[in-house]
């Protein structure tokens, strides 16, 4: 898991109580006081890194988990370490829903031989929808649904409102969502992971929740245009299914294959 934080804890603790034996939990943050309200660590591991209090946690709680570790720093650096922690494990999920991690991340992905697949995790502005999205190492990669800057070409809903919140007292920003909204997309994520380590799903698929028109409404959004167009029928109760994440031709990473 590359993530500890709201959403990748989350989806860690499913995986866990879904059965799975063995976890390794990369992230370099300290939890803060205004994450507890949407983290499952509570405000007792507070200046606790999220790796390691999270994997305490999980050891404490499920005796069924034959391995727990993990490493409180970023991706990058523990990879030029320790390649091998990432190369001896089935299945990768990254949550950190940044570019430049992500990006990288693609990249090693596609240049290193036997890379694991990697699910890619993240909540559109308010958590009234979510993508998880399987790339294996041929078949697109994660860039190919991208535009330059790393936003995902596709989204379900579009948004006349600026998305982003201001952290008082300082320059940070963040997007504002509850933690019932996100449980859909942690649950999202988990399930496409479950399945992808049970060979139930194929690289190159994306998996798509989202809340109903009304909910999406309530927060000043509403359904992409595009998005509606990929249904037959009428997707305004909300719900899940599955895309094809299509190779692109002019794919930086990847291109033509
Ligand atoms: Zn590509």
């Amino acid at each position: 898991m590359i993530g500890a934080g709201s959403l990748g804890s989350e989806v860690a603790l499913l995986l866990a109580k879904s059965g799975v034996g063995s976890i390794t939990l990369v992230d370099p943050e300290v939890l803060d006081y205004p994450n507890v309200g949407r983290h499952m660590l509570g405000v007792t591991q507070v200046r606790t890194f999220k790796a390691k209090s999270l994997a305490e946690k999980f050891a404490g709680d499920f005796p069924h988990m034959r391995s727990i570790k993990y490493f409180a720093e970023g991706w990058q650096s523990l990879y030029g370490k320790r390649p091998e922690v990432f190369h001896n494990t089935d299945l990768i999920v990254s949550t950190v829903g940044s570019w430049v991690a992500e990006g990288r991340l693609n990249q090693v992905a596609r240049n290193e031989a036997d890379f694991p697949p990697v699910i890619y995790g993240w909540a559109e502005p308010f958590s009234v929808a979510g993508h998880a999205v399987l790339i294996g190492s041929n078949g697109p990669c994660f860039a190919c649904g991208m535009d330059p800057f790393g936003k995902a070409l596709q989204t379900v809903c579009e948004w006349d409102i600026e998305t982003t919140r201001k952290q008082p007292h300082c320059g940070a920003s963040f997007q504002p969502y509850g933690p019932v909204s996100l449980s859909g997309v942690a649950a999202l994520v988990a399930k496409t992971t479950t399945k992808a380590l049970l060979g139930e799903v194929r690289p190159g698929t994306e998996a798509v929740h989202w809340a109903s028109k009304e909910e999406i409404a309530e927060q000043g959004g509403r359904f992409n245009p595009d998005f509606l167009n990929s249904f037959p029928d009428v997707p305004e109760f909300g719900g899940s299914r599955q895309f094809e994440w299509r190779q692109k031709g002019d794919c930086a990473f990847c291109g033509e294959t």
